[in-house]
């Protein structure tokens, strides 16, 4: 039991945030650069969620009123418009998740500048606005994070604290 919880809306006890990544084969290009496409049994799973999992999780939200956060990869919503625009029609969030889903903290502090730039713009293009919530690709980040979010998510940016 929290002692000092925050105040919910209508009195709810607590609040919970459903998430989910759309990584789709973007983890495959990135593993397997130049032959990704030749791999067709790892595609045909990967392409499961862009195909058939969105649509599935969409009309579910519906018929709870729910909504939620997707967060995609900027190749992702480059590669499949069709999911990207089912996830915008129910009014659901699309949230930074690198462009390949690459290992940001393994890349050259301008290089990972760069990709995390070009995917705000991706997320821009496709949404109409800069995206207000970041999932590292994998679970490692660097300080370059901060600023950059600085640069192109200001609202969160603001609730984060740095670490150097
Ligand atoms: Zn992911």
């Amino acid at each position: 039991m929290i002692l000092n919880s925050p105040p919910w809306p209508e009195d709810a006890r607590c609040a919970v945030a459903f998430t989910f990544d759309m990584d789709a084969d973007s983890i495959l290009h990135l593993a397997h650069h130049g032959t990704a496409d030749t791999r067709v049994a790892a595609m045909s799973a990967l392409r499961y969620g862009p195909e058939v999992a969105v649509p599935r999780i969409v009309n579910l939200y519906r018929e709870f009123g729910m909504r939620q956060t997707f967060f995609l990869p900027a190749w992702c919503i480059e590669h499949y418009p069709t999911a990207v625009e089912t996830i915008l029609a129910d009014g659901h969030e699309i949230a930074h998740h690198n462009y390949l889903h690459e290992h940001a903290n393994e890349l050259p502090p301008e290089l990972e500048r760069r990709w995390f730039e070009r995917s705000v713009e991706v997320i821009k293009r496709a949404t109409g606005q800069a995206p207000r919530g970041y999932r590292a690709g994998f679970p490692a980040t660097r300080w370059i994070f901060c600023w950059t979010t600085a640069f192109a998510m200001t609202p969160l940016c603001s609730a984060m604290t740095c670490r150097t």
